[in-house]
């Protein structure tokens, strides 16, 4: 295996303190045409995913590699992070924007102690339509079989778990704590009994398998087995070069195209309309003899962010742990919001800072991703993408 490079400092102590906030003269206001905010580019504000702990329980290699993420690792300290309510009133704040999904992630979300009163708290909120958000968490599972009855109780809708392999040995390795896949499987059986999947049944949970080429494209075929015909969709990410520290390099990404190929050689699939604007996910549905759609079956997810940029209608804002707004997945720098929380902002105050900072946003990166260059760990300190860990999937 070739060797990784790892820089000794880490991308998140560069992150300047004071923010980005820019003065209001300085942006025009963008609506859409439905008068609803909108970015430069025109596109809505739909979906907010906010970190809730920059810990995690796994070293995978692709995210939290163990020659960074250490046991000196300087984690932030629990005064940093926003509280409950502080992301409660930032999440309302966001919902007046329009914004109707709220993704919980991390790090590991479910490490952060007693998420479900925080549940509780944003499952109260309501979209601009006065309807409840649609609210959901990542996780990589370890923790599900213990906490999914409490986390539906207090109202989460869905949950999504990523799960790289089914092969013990390799699960191990990938999750590089030496994590049995056993526990993983429990956690997405607690979820589907839970109920916690598309509309409340347990159906339409979400597995997120990464793929790395030369590590667990040999997991692909035993996954899509044991996932097809139970309900549960089966999603392929492209091995992105997101963060500073993860060694990233294309011959280890396995296009989607090819993971495609490989199952339709064995399952036939056939390409089905995305559900809503803006899913970053291309579905694929099992085929039946007549080559139809056959929904008992089930369906695929691919999500391309390296071969295939859908930033066009990229709709996502991310909150980071100690409450910046990043506003594309491979950002450098944040617009601190908790300055503004915890002076005496009001309300509109906040409000009005995340409807300009919105609108001045133009963040296109995998549009871009092949005139910038891979290789971050050669950028300046200040330029390096910020971590995945820090700001959340
Ligand atoms: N710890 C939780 C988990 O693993 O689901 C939530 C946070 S994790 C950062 C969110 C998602 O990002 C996971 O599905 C993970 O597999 C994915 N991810 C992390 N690093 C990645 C990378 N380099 N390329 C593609 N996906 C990545
Ligand atoms: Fe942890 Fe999730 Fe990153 Fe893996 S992908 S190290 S589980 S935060
Ligand atoms: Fe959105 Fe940035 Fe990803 Fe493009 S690269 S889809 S703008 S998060």
């Amino acid at each position: 295996m070739s060797k990784r490079v790892i820089p000794l400092i880490d991308q998140r102590s560069y992150v300047p303190r004071e923010g980005l906030i820019r003065s209001h003269a300085e942006l025009e206001p963008f609506v859409n045409s439905n008068g609803l905010l909108a970015d430069r580019l025109g596109r809505p504000l739909h979906d907010l995913r906010i970190s809730v702990t920059d810990r995690c329980n796994f070293r995978c290699s692709y995210c939290m590699p163990k020659e960074v993420f250490d046991k000196d690792y300087a984690y932030l300290p629990h005064s940093s992070l926003l509280s409950f309510e502080e992301i409660t009133r930032v999440a309302r704040l966001f919902a007046a924007h329009g914004v109707r999904k709220i993704r919980l992630t991390g790090g590991e979300p479910l490490l952060r102690k007693n998420l479900e009163v925080l549940i509780e708290q944003l499952a109260a909120l309501r979209t601009v339509d006065g309807l409840p958000l649609d609210l959901t968490l990542t996780t990589n599972g370890s923790l599900l079989a213990r906490k999914a009855q409490a986390l539906k109780a207090a109202g989460l809708n869905r949950v999504t778990v990523s799960l790289d392999g089914l092969d013990d040995a390799v699960f191990r390795r990938m999750n590089d704590v030496d994590f049995p896949v056993a526990d993983v499987l429990a956690g997405i059986e607690a979820a589907r009994a839970a109920g916690l999947g598309q509309d409340g049944t347990g159906a339409g949970l979400k597995v997120n398998m990464v793929v790395k080429r030369g590590t667990n494209e040999q997991e692909i075929l035993p996954m899509v087995r044991h996932f097809k015909g139970t309900g549960i969709v089966l999603r392929f990410i492209e091995y992105m070069d997101v963060g500073a520290t993860n060694g990233w390099r294309m011959d280890e990404v396995l296009p989607s195209a090819d993971v495609v190929k490989l199952i339709h050689a064995k399952h036939p699939l056939i390409q089905l309309d995305p559900t809503v604007a803006g899913e970053t996910a291309e579905r694929w549905g099992f085929a039946d003899a007549a080559g139809r759609h056959d929904k008992a079956a089930g369906e695929i997810g691919v999500i391309s962010s390296v071969t295939q940029a859908f930033c066009q209608d990229c709709n996502r804002a991310r909150l980071s742990t100690e409450g910046k707004l990043y506003l594309c997945l491979f950002a450098t720098q944040g617009h601190d919001l908790r300055s503004l929380i915890r002076t005496d902002a009001s309300d509109a105050d906040i409000e009005s800072a995340i409807g300009h900072i919105w609108q001045g946003r133009s963040d296109r990166y995998s549009e871009l991703r092949s005139t910038m260059g891979p290789d971050t760990t050669t950028l300046a300190p200040g330029q390096r993408r910020v971590e995945m860990s820090y700001i959340g999937g």
